[in-house]
């Protein structure tokens, strides 16, 4: 009996969707609401990111800039000091507040390579932080590490909104960009505690 569809043809589309998985999330549009100046120092925020897995570190990376200069910046440093805190925003405000004072972080951006988790949210609010840039957004990367999408994913301008409405968080920003670094860390860097959500 021939089979309704061919052979071939089911091959075909396996392969499409293998592919399609492969090649990962398709990058969002910008957040029309950024500046020329929020692609600059997005761009450090990538740099630093890259600089991180050059020390054996993720993919990510933060500056926090007030008037067009840089206060801080930072990457992350989990592996380089066996401290599952030191995400780029958190150990950037960890490491550095005891030498900046409220005042600044109130008037400064952070500028962070990658959307902030909802550890590092609480971070930036009790900092005082008053404006949030994200480069890539947290369900798009957790899809490369996990290879999972979550329909009711938390994201940070939700956090906020919830927690800290006065900090304003706009994002994505030349998200192709990050993405082109998660997709070349990840697959050779898997971190089990990220494997499954209820972790
Ligand atoms: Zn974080």
């Amino acid at each position: 009996m021939t089979p309704l569809i061919p052979r071939a043809l089911i091959a075909a589309s396996t392969l499409l969707a293998r592919n399609l998985l492969a090649a990962g999330p398709t990058a969002l549009p910008d957040d029309p609401a950024c500046t020329a100046e929020d692609r600059r120092f997005m761009a450090r925020a990538y740099e630093l990111a890259r600089e991180g897995v050059a020390s054996g570190n993720a993919p990510f990376g933060a500056v926090l800039v007030k008037d067009g200069k840089v206060v801080a910046e930072y990457h992350n440093r989990v592996n380089a000091l066996t401290n599952v805190v030191h995400h780029a925003e958190t150990g950037l405000i960890a490491t550095f507040s005891p030498r900046i004072e409220r005042t600044t972080f109130a008037a400064s951006t952070l500028y962070t390579s990658s959307e902030p988790c909802t550890m590092c949210c609480g971070s930036i609010r009790f900092a005082g932080i008053g404006r949030v840039v994200y480069g890539v957004t947290e369900s798009q990367f957790e899809q490369i590490i996990t290879g999972e999408t979550h329909a009711d994913h938390l994201g940070s301008k939700e956090v906020f909104a919830r927690t800290a409405p006065k900090v304003k968080v706009l994002g994505p920003l030349m998200e192709a960009e990050g993405l082109v670094d998660h997709q070349k860390y990840w697959p050779t860097h898997v971190n089990p505690a990220r494997m499954k959500r209820t972790n």
